[in-house]
């Protein structure tokens, strides 16, 4: 598979050049110049595959020839090896709807699935092995401590996370900043999470500094997350063997992006359901056409807390018709006038596929609270947020809830809602005992640059 930029399809990158860069050169998000369509009978072939072999199957379409299919059955295995469920995804059915549990893995939030293969992938495509390679990442609660504890033991690999000061909740933070080894950097900076974004995007489109520290990113923008999204939307449709919508938490636009992929790919999907908490920016470009984006909001769900949702690129692109001058143009808009806006016929392309709610702090509250009190299922306030969207959009199609994180990494909002501590998982029982470990820096690039560089001489 071959892969070029949003901005430039010239470009042509290999899958592990793609990879190993996160963001093209010309500052676009990489795409597949091809995607693999599966037929009806295709998909039957495919629907009794353990969450293994179906992740081996989605997942080598994107990344041959640079990875043989068996090497990758074998990473793919190892990398899901350390999920505390037999097949890393668990479907319940919670009163009318179907709770899709993504939140099994080491830091109990659905950033495992993709992170926990991405840590693999470095040492199978020999990405680190003749320089020392900084990651860089920007988190807003659950990417950081994916990524540490998918990169914690890599020899030839640094990780910095930079997550936003203060704005994440206290288990997000300690499951992060307790996990570290001497590779791995914590930074809190003073600011909110597309401050932390920024710097990075901005790192990312310095040349000479990319190339100084041998820079490489894991961010939700990384093709390598998507594709490993993607499989779950095939394996809860193969176990409900019928059409669904999918309503999903977002705030960058990843997780509701694959679900798009895999429409494309062939997936029977009805509506995917976009679920904002107040900071709402995709609920309004969704139901208006305008991409506005105005101050983060610090709410009940900070993994969402978010203004900049950088993976509306790669839809805008499709949208358009696949018109890269069209996205140049959507973008510098965005950049000199602080907003763009849709035409009427690129809105309803959107309204056809997805359906958009903002679900607001008491809203979430309160919807913890009657899910527990009718069902006794604990949600975390994200997949709560789903939850409520799923509730508004009304049509006659089962609907797959996308349930983000353990409802333990938000153990104080969820007391808030139905006061009850939320017991502590297998994986962080270790956790109270631990000491944490990151350093506060200023909201200024050049001090988060000079910081990278001491660390990195
Ligand atoms: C990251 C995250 C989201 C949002 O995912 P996007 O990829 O930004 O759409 C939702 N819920 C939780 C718990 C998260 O960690």
């Amino acid at each position: 598979m071959r892969y070029y930029s949003t901005r430039d399809k010239k470009l042509d990158f290999s899958f592990t050049e793609i990879f190993s860069r996160g963001l093209a050169p010309d500052g676009g998000l990489f795409i597949p110049s091809d995607l693999k369509k599966y037929s009806n009978s295709q998909l039957k072939s495919l629907q009794n595959l353990s969450y293994v072999d179906l992740a081996t199957e989605i997942i080598s379409n994107f990344c041959s020839p640079d990875l043989e299919k068996e090497k990758l059955k074998t990473l793919v295995s190892k990398a899901y090896s350390n999920f505390l469920t037999k097949e890393v995804v668990k479907i319940n059915k919670v009163g009318d709807i179907y709770l899709l549990e993504l939140y099994h893995g080491p830091t109990l939030a659905f950033k495992d699935i993709a992170m926990q293969i991405i840590g693999k992938l470095y040492d199978e495509l020999n990405i680190s092995v003749e320089k020392k390679v900084n990651i860089l990442v920007a988190t807003s609660g659950d990417t950081g401590s994916a990524a540490i504890a998918a990169l914690n033991d890599k020899k030839n690999i640094n990780v910095f996370v930079l997550h936003p000061h203060e704005k994440i909740s206290k288990n997000q933070r300690k499951i992060m900043t307790t996990i570290g080894s001497t590779n791995i950097f914590n930074i809190a900076i003073k600011g909110n999470f597309d401050d932390c974004q920024k710097i990075v995007k901005e790192m990312f489109s310095d040349n000479d500094f990319r190339e100084k520290i041998n820079m490489s990113g894991v961010n939700s923008i990384n093709w390598a997350r998507i594709i490993c999204q993607i499989v779950y939307y095939f394996y809860s449709y193969f176990k409900l063997s019928k059409k669904t919508n999918f309503a999903v938490p977002t705030g960058n636009f990843g997780d509701v992006y694959a679900g798009y992929i895999a429409k494309k790919m062939g997936l029977p999907i009805g509506k995917l359901i976009v679920a904002t908490n107040q900071n709402d920016i995709l609920a309004r470009v969704i139901n208006s056409g305008d991409y506005k984006p105005n101050d983060v909001k610090s709410t009940l769900t900070p993994s969402m807390d978010i203004q900049i949702s950088s993976n509306f690129e790669r839809l805008l692109f499709d949208i358009s018709e696949q018109n890269e001058k069209r996205v140049i143009n959507l973008m510098n808009d965005l950049k000199n006038k602080g907003s763009f806006s849709l035409g009427e016929k690129e809105i309803s392309i959107i309204k056809d596929i997805f359906d958009a709610e903002a679900i607001d702090d008491n809203e979430t509250i309160r919807i913890i609270r009657d899910f527990f009190n009718n069902f006794g299922f604990i949600l975390d306030p994200h997949t709560a947020t789903a939850v409520g969207a799923s509730y508004k959009v009304k049509n006659d199609l089962p609907t797959v809830v996308l349930g983000t994180a353990h409802p333990y990494k938000f153990a104080d909002t969820v007391k808030l809602a139905i006061n009850r501590e939320v017991s502590t998982p297998e994986q962080v029982v270790a956790l109270p005992d631990k000491k944490e470990k990151f350093e506060i820096l200023d909201n200024n690039l050049q001090k988060v640059k000079n910081y990278i560089l001491e660390k990195t001489q």
